[in-house]
C-alpha cells in the first residue's frame, strides 16, 4: 500500500450532510476529500426528497386535472404516464446532481469514487489506497428499516426505494408506519388512483407532530378515500400470487396487491471500522455531542448517522457546523427544536418549535390559537382545509407555529423566523401580511393572541 494521501478533512460520504460540509470547508480554505460510493447527493437526491417531491408534484396535477371543472376549466383526466412520471422526476434529479457536483468541483474538493472503510483513527481506506484526514467527518447516512421476520422482496413487499423507480401501478397498497415517508407515498399512491391502507402503531399519522394537525391529515385523507388503522401492531405477511395478505394484531387482515413497508430508516455504520477505532455506537447511530464531535478526537458524524433530526436540512446545517468548528470559527450548537419540518402530502403538514405537550413538558404556561383556513380566502381558492395553530408562552414569546394544509409548508420559513426570534405574539401581529396570501392565516393568529383578532369569528 502506498503512502497515506493527507487532507485537513476527510468526508465519509457524499449526501447532504456530506458535501455540505466538504464545500463549507474547502470555502474556508481547507484542504478537503470526499468519499461517496454511490453518487454525490446520497438519499436526498436520488432517492429522497427530490423524487418524492417530483412524485408528489405529479401527484397534485393528477388531482387538479381530474378537479378542474371546479374551477371552471374543461380538461380530462385520462391516467398516469409512468414513464413520464419517472422523466420529470429524473430530469430534476439529473439537473440537480450535475449542480451539486459542479460545485464541489469548482471548490476544489477532491472527490473519490468508492466504497470507504475506517482502519485508523484519521484513516479511511478506499480502493486499496489510505486517505489521511487531520479531521475525519463521517456521513454514511441511513438506508431503509424493516421489522424481525419481514423480508422486502422488492416486488410485493417494498420500500420507499422501489416506489421511485415502480415499473407499474397498484391498484391497492397498504403502507406499513404512518410516518413523513408512509404518509407522502400514500398520498402519492391514491392521487394516482390506487386504494390506499396505513397501518399505524401509534395512536395517530404523524404521531411526532401536534396532535391537532395529526388529527387534521387524518380527517383530509379520510375525504380522500385513504383509509388507515392506528394504534395497532402488524403481525405478519403472506405473498400470494396475486398480491399480500397482512394481518394486524388486533386479527384483521387486508389484501393488496403490494406492502409498502416504510418504518423508519436505520443509520449506515455496520462494518465500516467505526467502533474498532473506538468511535461509540449505540444502536446503529454514532454518538455525538453539541459539535458532532464523537468519541474519538478529530473525528465527527453528522446526518442521519446520528441520531438527530433524520432531515436534509438538518445534514447540511450539521456538515456546516463540523467545517466551521474544525476551522476555528465557533459556531453555536443547532437547537434542533428550530428547525422547520415538513411533510409534502396533500394536504402538507408543517412545524417548527415546540407540541403543546413539549411545552407542558418543559414547565411551560402557555397559550394557544388557531386559525381554521376557511377563513382564509387564498387557502379557498386552493381548495384546502386546514389550519394553523400557534402556541406561546402566556406572555411570552411564540414557542411553536404548526400547519395544515395544501401548499401551507412554503410558510414555515415564516414561523420559524418567528420561533427563533423567539418573537411576541403582538410584535408579529404589527407586520402585516400580504392579502391574499396563505401567509395571512399566521398573521390572523398572532392578532387574535395579540388580543386584536380580525376575521375571526366567536
Ligand atoms: C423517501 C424519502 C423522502 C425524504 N424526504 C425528505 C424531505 O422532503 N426533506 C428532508 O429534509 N429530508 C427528506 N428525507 C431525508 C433525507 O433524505 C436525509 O435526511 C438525508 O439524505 C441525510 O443525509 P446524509 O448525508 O446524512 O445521508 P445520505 O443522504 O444517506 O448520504 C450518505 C452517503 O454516504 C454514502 N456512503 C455510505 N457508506 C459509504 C461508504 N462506506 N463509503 C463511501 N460512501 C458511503 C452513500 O452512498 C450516500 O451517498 C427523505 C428521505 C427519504 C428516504
Amino acid at each position: 500500500m502506498s503512502n497515506p494521501v493527507a487532507y485537513d478533512i476527510v468526508v465519509l460520504g457524499g449526501g447532504s450532510g456530506g458535501y455540505a460540509c466538504a464545500l463549507r470547508a474547502a470555502e474556508l480554505g481547507k484542504s478537503v476529500a470526499l468519499i461517496e460510493r454511490d453518487k454525490i447527493g446520497g438519499t436526498c437526491l436520488h432517492r429522497g426528497c427530490i423524487p418524492t417531491k417530483a412524485l408528489l408534484h405529479s401527484a397534485e396535477v393528477a388531482d387538479e386535472t381530474r378537479e378542474s371543472e371546479a374551477y371552471g376549466v374543461k380538461a380530462r383526466f385520462e391516467g398516469i404516464d409512468l414513464p413520464g412520471v419517472h422523466a420529470f422526476k429524473d430530469k430534476i434529479i439529473t439537473r440537480a446532481w450535475k449542480g451539486v457536483q459542479g460545485l464541489l468541483k469548482s471548490a476544489g474538493v477532491t472527490v473519490i469514487e468508492g466504497e470507504g472503510r475506517m482502519v485508523g483513527p484519521r484513516q479511511i481506506q478506499v480502493n486499496g489506497e489510505i486517505v489521511e484526514g487531520a479531521n475525519v467527518v463521517l456521513a454514511t447516512g441511513s438506508a431503509p428499516k424493516s421489522l424481525p421476520g419481514l423480508e422486502i422482496d422488492g416486488s410485493r413487499v417494498i420500500t420507499s426505494e422501489h416506489v421511485l423507480t415502480m415499473d407499474r401501478l397498484p391498484a391497492s397498497v397498504i403502507v406499513l408506519g404512518g410516518g413523513v415517508i408512509g404518509v407522502e407515498l400514500a398520498s402519492v399512491y391514491r392521487s394516482f388512483g390506487a386504494e390506499v391502507t396505513i397501518v399505524e402503531a401509534l395512536p395517530h399519522l404523524l404521531p411526532t407532530e401536534e396532535e391537532s394537525s395529526s388529527k387534521l391529515l387524518e380527517r383530509a385523507f379520510r375525504r380522500r378515500g385513504i383509509k388507515f388503522e392506528l394504534g395497532v401492531f402488524f403481525e405478519g405477511v403472506k405473498t400470494t400470487d396475486t398480491g399480500v395478505v397482512v394481518t394486524l394484531a388486533n386479527g384483521k387482515t387486508f389484501e393488496a396487491d403490494q406492502l409498502l413497508v416504510a418504518v423508519g430508516r436505520g443509520s449506515v455504520s455496520a462494518g465500516l471500522g467505526f467502533e474498532e477505532q473506538g468511535v461509540t455506537v449505540e444502536r446503529g447511530s454514532v454518538v455525538v455531542d453539541d459539535r458532532c464531535r464523537t468519541s474519538v478526537p478529530g473525528v465527527y458524524a453528522i446526518g442521519d448517522l446520528i441520531p438527530t433530526l433524520q432531515l436534509a436540512h438538518a445534514g447540511f446545517a450539521e456538515g456546516i457546523l463540523v467545517a466551521e468548528h474544525i476551522a476555528g470559527l465557533d459556531p453555536a450548537p443547532i437547537d434542533y427544536a428550530g428547525v422547520p419540518r415538513i411533510t409534502y402530502s396533500d394536504p402538507e403538514v408543517a412545524s417548527v418549535g415546540l407540541t403543546s405537550a413539549q411545552a407542558r413538558e418543559r414547565g411551560l404556561e402557555i397559550v394557544e390559537q388557531v386559525y381554521d383556513l376557511a377563513g382564509n380566502p387564498k387557502s379557498q381558492i386552493l381548495g384546502t382545509a386546514g389550519a394553523v395553530k400557534v402556541i406561546a408562552q402566556k406572555d411570552g414569546p411564540v414557542v411553536g407555529v404548526h400547519m395544515v394544509g395544501r401548499r401551507i409548508g412554503e410558510l414555515v420559513t415564516e414561523g420559524q423566523l418567528i420561533y427563533n426570534w423567539e418573537a411576541l405574539p403582538s410584535e408579529v401581529a404589527q407586520l402585516i401580511h400580504a392579502h391574499p396570501t396563505q401567509s395571512e392565516a399566521v398573521g390572523e393568529a398572532m392578532l387574535a393572541l395579540a388580543g386584536k383578532p380580525l376575521h375571526v369569528h366567536n
